[in-house]
């Protein structure tokens, strides 16, 4: 990563959506963006135009798009940013994507707008309380804790997200396991093949018998799916069958997210609420199935959301499939935007590192601890974000204190 560069990336999160955002930032983002689109209007700071996507080699146009410009400083990375909202099919967003790397900008790494964001805030309060420790005699203010504390606060909410995203991030890479739990007939097998049906990008297929798991990989929403259809949960004594329900727990315990499936025309049984509580203590969604045969049926739990659907008529399922994605990305699917996450276990412990400096640099601000002692802290805060950024801020901390405080003319 180097944060000179003029980075792109797709900002909406992956899969369909009604409108996906290809976000530039950068020293060249403005001249990128205006060589691949035919703008109705002149680009103007905090304005959004309307345009078009045009391939160069044929004037072609390619999709219709509004777009935005932030100018510095004043947008989300402190650099010029150009939002480019086009329709939202991906094939359409990654080839603006193409388009723009094609005349030079780079891809972004995974997290790297947010990064800029506020790696950025953090050179400029380590410049400013750097100017107020050395240059003390030259009338350079001293930054009081308040200042200090909100401008770390800018710093830590980012940070923050930053690390709560690697979750996310890993499950966008790597899938997750989606383990289908019940009773034998309440309609897993069936559920899972409604589920499994109009996502045909199959990558895997492991058959197995009725006492065994069965596991197809999917990709809902563009993310991969593991789906483990268990078999029958409940108690037997027949050995055999003890280990299907055995594997079952053991793929229960293993999944990300649990779907547990009751039958609508019967009445919760002990079995099923067994399977309620193991699953209420994790990632799990409750479905009454059968709703075809119970339409009137409401079922409300306490501690899962309960769903209805008919694997017959496919009535739910849509709403299901929607309800999955959402568990998988840990909020609304629809129409947020992913700024960036983690799927590096190494960045991610670098940024943990950086938080608990940043978290103690506001501990020693809020004691009015000798701000010499604070940037001990904010020093450790930046080492592991450069080694995450490859960069060395402390050249850019130099020209801050240079340029802003005309210092050593
Ligand atoms: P599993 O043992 O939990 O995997 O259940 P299956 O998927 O094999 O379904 C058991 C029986 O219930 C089959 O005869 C299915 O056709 C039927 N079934 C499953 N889902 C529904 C549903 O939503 N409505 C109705 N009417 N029947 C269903």
């Amino acid at each position: 990563m180097n944060l000179d560069d003029t980075i792109v990336a797709i900002a909406t999160p992956p899969g369909r959506g009604g409108i996906g955002v290809v976000r530039l930032a950068g020293p060249e983002a403005r001249a990128i963006a205006c060589s691949m689109l035919q703008l109705k209007h002149e680009l103007a700071a905090g304005r959004a135009v309307f345009g078009e996507v045009i391939e160069p080699a044929t004037t072609e146009r390619i999709d219709e798009a509004v777009i935005t410009f932030f100018a510095k400083p004043h947008s989300y990375t402190a650099d010029d940013v150009i939002e480019i909202s086009a329709h939202g099919s991906p094939v359409v967003l990654r080839h603006i994507v193409e388009l723009a790397t094609s005349r030079g900008a780079r891809l972004a790494e995974p997290g790297e707008f947010t990064m800029r964001a506020f790696l950025r805030k953090l050179v400029e309060l380590v410049g400013v309380m750097e100017a107020g420790i050395d240059f003390a005699e030259d009338d350079v203010s001293v930054l009081p804790a308040a200042e200090i504390l909100s401008r770390l606060e800018e710093v830590q909410v980012p940070l923050e997200q930053l690390r709560a995203s690697f979750a996310y991030g890993k499950i966008v890479h790597e899938g997750l396991t989606l383990a289908i739990v019940g009773r034998p007939n309440v309609g897993k097998s069936s559920l899972f093949n409604r589920l499994v049906e109009r996502e045909r990008a199959i990558v895997t297929a492991t058959p197995g018998t009725t006492r065994d798991l069965v596991t197809e990989t999917v990709a809902l929403g563009g993310i991969p799916i593991k789906l483990v259809d268990t078999a029958g949960i409940r108690h037997s004594t027949d050995e055999a069958e003890s280990i299907g329900i055995r594997k079952s727990y053991e793929a229960l315990s293993e999944a990300d997210l649990v779907l547990v499936v009751l039958d609508s025309t019967q009445e919760i049984s002990a079995e099923d609420r067994e399977l309620l509580a193991v699953s209420s203590r994790r990632r799990a969604l409750a479905v009454a199935n059968k709703s075809d045969l119970a339409p009137d049926l409401q079922l409300q739990l306490a501690d899962l959301q309960v769903f209805k659907t008919s694997a017959v008529t496919g009535a739910g399922i849509e709403e299901l499939r929607t309800a999955i994605l959402e568990q998988v990305s840990g909020h609304s699917v629809r129409g947020e935007q992913e700024t960036g996450f983690l799927t590096n276990i190494r960045h991610q412990r670098l940024v943990e590192e950086s938080l608990s400096c940043i978290e103690a640099a506001c501990q020693a601000a809020k004691r009015a601890i000798p701000h010499e002692i604070i940037m001990l802290d904010l020093y450790g805060a930046l080492r592991p974000l450069d080694a995450i950024t490859g960069e060395t801020t402390t050249d850019d901390i130099l020209n801050l204190i240079f340029s802003s405080f005309c210092i050593g003319k």
